[in-house]
């Protein structure tokens, strides 16, 4: 089976295909472009033009790499929520538009789950982790529990890729900041004190970003600043996830989104795994961050299990929670 799916949350586009052999995920194309604001975060408008631009081209490229056709596609997928309203209702105007050319089948999937999917789909040995999730708007600790994906811990205000982004705009960095940051937090040394939010499993990063902006504005080094935003963040994001883990006597750790590429996360993440004796997995980074492939595989394993959509039903929704879908795919 064949499944093209398309991928608009935030300010990515992307439009992949998955082809199922046997039960693996073999990933036939995976193409993205990203909104890039010329100043400020992302405007939802704007980057719905973009991705409005965009996705005829990108269908188009996805298909002509490979060496399928439109009538080999089975399965038109599309990222239902959670996410920005004029970013998912263009992504999904356009998988509607799609399914209903090429006279196929149509499913909405969520956005987080499809991040854990992918992971279990192209990753060998992985098969029940714990997925921490870190991107630009989400932050969480997600892992499938009496049949539900659930989420253990969250952020309780922004994302930790949006905590990075942001304290790299008010120093004039270029947006995405998080690559940025890491760079100059491998050449601090000196840790300085900051808030370490936790509250139960949940975590907030805004005290941590407010406290280290006042020391850039107190002159301390800025290598130091970053680097003791990176300990602190991701020290919390490592405890949350170990004590889900803990919970759930889970023996596998996933990362996902756009910030597990940073090298000091994963050293962390790993670090810890390793300690209890877990395995600890990362995707490539194509998959990894927001992409059309990880909703391509989601979609197909939903329909494959038995689940439909009419055209009347994909509305999406802004505030799709993981633990709202229904999990027909595993046990
Ligand atoms: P996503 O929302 O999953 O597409 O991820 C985008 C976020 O990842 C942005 O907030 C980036 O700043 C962040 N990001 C990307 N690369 C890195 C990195 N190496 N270290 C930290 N954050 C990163
Ligand atoms: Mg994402």
């Amino acid at each position: 089976m064949i499944c093209l799916g398309i991928e608009g949350t935030a300010h990515s586009i992307g439009v992949g295909i998955i082809q199922e052999r046997k039960g693996t995920c073999q990933v036939l194309s995976n193409k993205i472009k990203t909104y890039q604001p010329e100043k400020g975060g992302i405007h939802p408008r704007e980057a719905a033009n973009h991705h409005a631009a965009k996705i005829a081209g990108l269908i188009h490229e996805s298909v002509r790499v490979t060496t399928i056709d439109f009538s080999d596609i089975d399965l038109i997928s599309f990222s239902q929520g959670p996410g920005l309203g004029p970013c998912l209702r263009t992504a999904a105007t356009a998988a509607r538009a799609l399914a209903l050319t090429i006279e196929k089948p149509l499913i909405g999937v969520n956005h987080c789950v499809a991040h854990l999917e992918i992971g279990r789909g192209t990753v060998r040995e992985c098969t029940d982790p714990v997925l921490l999730y870190v991107s630009g708007a989400n932050t969480q600790v997600i892992a499938f529990a009496e049949k539900k994906y659930r989420v253990f811990g969250e952020t309780l205000d922004i994302g930790i890729g949006n905590c990075l982004d942001k304290f790299g705009r008010a120093l004039g960095l270029e947006f995405p900041c998080g690559p940025k940051i890491e760079q100059l937090a491998a050449k601090g040394s000196q840790y300085l004190p900051l808030p370490y939010s936790i509250k139960g499993m949940d975590i907030a990063f805004s005290g941590l970003l407010t406290a280290s902006e006042n020391y850039v504005k107190k002159g301390k080094n800025l290598e130091d600043v970053c680097f003791s935003m990176q300990e602190t963040t991701f020290a919390m994001l490592t405890e949350v996830t170990e004590r889900a883990m803990a919970h759930t006597e889970k023996q596998e750790v996933l990362l996902g989104g756009g910030v597990a590429s940073n090298k000091r996360l994963r050293e962390m993440v790993q670090t810890m795994a390793l300690n209890r004796g877990a395995k600890f997995f990362v995707p490539t980074r194509d998959l990894c961050i927001d992409n059309g492939a990880m909703i391509a595989w989601l979609g197909l394993l939903m329909y494959q299990s038995g689940c439909r959509m009419s055209i009347d039903n994909s509305l999406i929704n802004q505030r799709f929670r993981t633990d709202m879908v229904e999990v027909t795919w595993r046990d």
